[in-house]
């Protein structure tokens, strides 16, 4: 593959692929992916919604689970128009469940963006696609190359590990020389056309072949072409990301009733769940059970206005959210008054149980939901 050297840093010297090494990775590429391509429910469609929507509900998502919520998603919402005109609950109510909400807010802003500017049509611009609300490069390239065949590359995490391993290269691949080559290497191999087919294939290989621990390099249709295999490296590139530490976090949720009714509270704009609905949840400093009363007892007070007496705790859940491994513990209360509502408290509604079904709640929340 020696030819033109691209990134030079205190590591090696990387060359780019020359035009050999292109013709070949692209011709053992293509049979490969002919053979083993998996059949997922979003490479039957040539609707670059269709393909938007998955693209961004399989960013940290497996493809597994997105599989029954691409298909609920775009029965509820079937066209740009619908999903624009549709209530913001609604959509985020679609996505329970799925994680990463700010996802589905951005889609909701970017599909009223798509009407109003671009008369409902997916825009076939490539800077007219990178202004829409959570679109980046990858995105883009994904829904342009596989909705119009447009000459466009793409680097996700699997093809991100795949370059690094093909051209050798041991640097940080989220740095910014990394990122120069890798996808200066994204952009020099694609064929003239059937771009989308082949980025789906980079990306198949990527996932199902150049595992990021153990790759199957005597399965891997360019072997011979791959500069780690020669090179016996593949353990070591790309170098293994420093994680930060994870941390224990004790939490409280409490369902305060009146009468019929339990409250819930609408989650913040600018928050991880902002749109979500919730129960009053608040993270706990005091250990024993009293104080542990007086606490949340307090912060809800603090918080809604309204004041209650804890009773009993119901359950406890344990979970994660991105570094933070959580122990949720979930009281009941009865509702006493509510003297006073602070001026910047969150939205708030009392409702009855049955119909919080229509509520879009964060995985806990629903699991609560359940017990009331
Ligand atoms: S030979 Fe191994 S390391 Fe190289 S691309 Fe194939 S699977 Fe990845």
């Amino acid at each position: 593959m020696t030819r033109k050297t691209s990134v030079t840093s205190n590591l090696a010297p990387v060359a780019l692929p020359d035009n050999v090494w292109r013709r070949q990775f692209r011709m053992k590429l293509g049979g490969w992916y002919a053979r083993h391509a998996r059949d997922l429910p979003w490479r039957r469609q040539s609707d670059p919604y269709a393909i938007w929507v998955s693209e961004i509900m399989l960013q940290q998502t497996q493809v597994a689970t997105v599989g029954p919520y691409f298909a609920r998603f775009l029965a509820a919402f079937p066209t740009i128009a619908a999903l624009a005109a549709a209530d913001r609950q609604e959509v985020l109510r679609h996505w329970e469940g799925l994680g990463y909400y700010r996802r589905a807010r951005q889609m909701h802003e970017a599909a009223a963006v798509i009407v109003g500017e671009h008369g409902g049509q997916f825009p076939r611009d490539q800077q007219a696609v990178r202004r829409l609300p959570g679109i980046g490069c990858y995105t883009a390239g994904a829904i342009l190359s596989i909705a119009f065949d447009a000459r466009q590359p793409i680097l996700e995490a699997n093809t991100l590990r795949l370059w690094s391993r093909l051209l050798g290269y041991r640097g940080d691949p989220r740095s910014a020389a990394g990122q120069q080559l890798l996808w200066a290497a994204a952009e020099i191999v694609l064929p003239r056309r059937g771009c989308g087919t082949f980025n789906q294939a980079l990306m198949e290989l990527g996932s199902q072949v150049c595992l990021p621990r153990g790759p199957r390099c005597e399965a891997c249709p360019v072997a011979l072409l791959c500069r780690a295999q020669a090179e016996r490296a593949q353990a070591e590139i790309p170098p293994a990301q420093v994680k930060p530490p994870t941390e224990a976090r004790h939490e409280a949720a409490v369902v305060i009733r009146r009468g019929q009714k339990v409250l819930l509270l609408e989650c913040p704009a600018g928050g991880r769940w902002a749109g979500l609905w919730d129960f009053p949840r608040y993270r706990l400093h005091s250990a024993a059970e009293a104080e542990v009363c007086s606490e949340l007892a307090e912060a809800v007070r603090n918080q809604t206005g309204v004041v209650v007496r804890l009773g009993r705790r119901l359950a406890t859940f344990k979970h994660s959210v991105t570094r933070y491994r959580i122990t949720l513990d979930c009281y009941e209360a009865d509702y006493v008054s509510s003297p006073a509502r602070p001026n910047d408290g969150p939205r708030t509604q009392w409702l009855e149980p049955a119909s919080l079904e229509s509520y879009p709640l964060c995985t806990t929340g629903r699991e609560i939901s359940r017990l009331v």
